[in-house]
């Protein structure tokens, strides 16, 4: 099991120039490769590989283009690499009847890291040694674990990272807890368990949010090519960063918790994108049009971008893998209209009607935690349904 650890690098203004010089070679020497292959297949019909690629490289650095030998052997031996594996997907692809686009040539803000494959890199407390460009000072904000295999240098919205990918054993599985529960994932709470607890939205990232809007403003004002343009480019990438940064730290906290305390967590089964979909317009008799909502939507379709739904059950997904509890994912439809109580079907609720009144039973329940407790219904039958395995005989 790979494991990738990312820690932040603080390197002096001499270091950081090496870091964009090694970058944008390696960038050149990707490019090239790239269109080495691409003018040998068209005039020749051949096809030229990555380990020819890595045989002319001693050739490169002793004759053509000595500074490459100011580099790390392996380092360069990884850019080939990735163009081999942008060509392998790339055919994978076509193979599969589908039409991909044919490998990139790759500019300045998409190339933006390299990798020390097998060794070239030694770490300490406070520093990482790498070769051919020195020791950086490097914060380990957080414990690794395995061995580690790979080395990434990566340059991310104005800083650099360290992250090193590292063999784990497969874990443990962490003492076991009978605790079983139903998520609904949703706009008013971010989610609703069937506990009758709720996992509240992080609204701190509005604030991120309007700085990230104003600043788009900005750099769509300025002119293309431009230095200011650049420099509002930069400061829109901060913003996003921020948010990526806050959405992520909210989501591996609350799956952290979730998977500690629960042996078997049922999810619906999300389609994010047919959530997201505009309303249809609503007419009355005369061909007036009436609200459909889509104002409310609009913010809607806004707070579940943000949600970050996916990614919340894709990280209990894997923390589960780790701590060996389980995941099941159920149909969703109707878990809002279904009585949990007496399984009877209720009118069907608009966005606002919060709380769930059985017509049939007269349970009141938080619109929610209804549907939360549905989908935990739906995940035991699916279990139960799974065949046991015939005895031998
Ligand atoms: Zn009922």
């Amino acid at each position: 099991m790979r494991k990738a650890f990312k820690f932040r690098l603080y390197p002096k203004r001499e270091q950081e120039h090496t870091l964009f010089w090694t970058l944008t070679r390696c960038r050149e020497l990707y490019n090239a490769a790239l269109s080495e292959r691409r003018d040998a297949y068209r005039s020749a019909s051949k096809s030229i590989g990555y380990y020819e690629q890595k045989r002319d490289l001693p050739e490169i650095k002793a004759v053509l283009r000595p500074e490459y030998q100011d580099i790390h052997s392996q380092v360069l031996q990884d850019v080939l690499l990735r163009l081999e594996k942008a060509f392998k997907a790339f055919f994978r692809r076509v193979a599969n009847g589908e039409t991909p686009g044919y490998p990139r040539f790759q500019g300045r803000n998409r190339y933006n890291s390299f990798t020390y494959p097998q060794g070239g890199y030694s770490l300490s407390e406070k520093q990482v040694t790498l070769s051919k460009i020195g020791t950086i000072k490097i914060k380990l904000h957080r414990k690794m674990e395995g061995k580690i295999k790979t080395a990434t240098i990566k340059y991310e919205a104005g800083q650099w990272y360290c992250v090193f990918s590292c063999e784990c054993e497969t874990p443990e599985p962490s003492p076991l807890s009978e605790q079983e529960v139903g998520i609904d994932l949703g706009i008013t709470h971010f989610a609703a368990l069937s506990d009758g607890t709720f996992i509240e939205s992080p609204r701190y990232y509005r604030k991120a949010e309007k700085t990230l809007a104003r600043r788009q403003q900005v750099k769509d004002r300025r002119k293309r090519g431009s230095h200011r343009r650049e420099q509002a480019r930069r400061l829109v990438a901060k913003a996003h960063r921020k948010i990526r940064n806050q959405r992520r730290d909210f989501l591996h906290k609350q799956s952290r918790k979730l998977v500690d305390q629960s042996q078997t967590m049922v999810f619906e089964d999300l389609q994010t994108e047919n959530l997201v979909k505009r309303p249809k317009p609503r007419q009355d008799e005369n061909g007036k049009y009436l609200s459909n909502g889509a104002a409310a939507k609009g913010g809607l379709n806004k707070s579940i971008t943000d949600a970050g739904w996916d990614m919340f059950v894709d990280l209990c997904t894997q923390k589960a893998a780790w701590a060996a509890r389980t995941v099941v994912k159920v149909d969703p439809s109707k878990t809002s209209q279904i009585c949990s109580s007496c399984l009877r079907e209720c009118p069907h609720k608009e966005l606002d009607e919060r709380t769930h009144i059985c017509i049939h039973c007269g349970v009141v329940l938080d619109r929610d935690t209804n549907a939360a407790l549905n989908i935990l219904r739906l995940g035991r039958s699916q279990q139960e349904a799974i065949p046991v395995e015939a005895p031998p005989f």
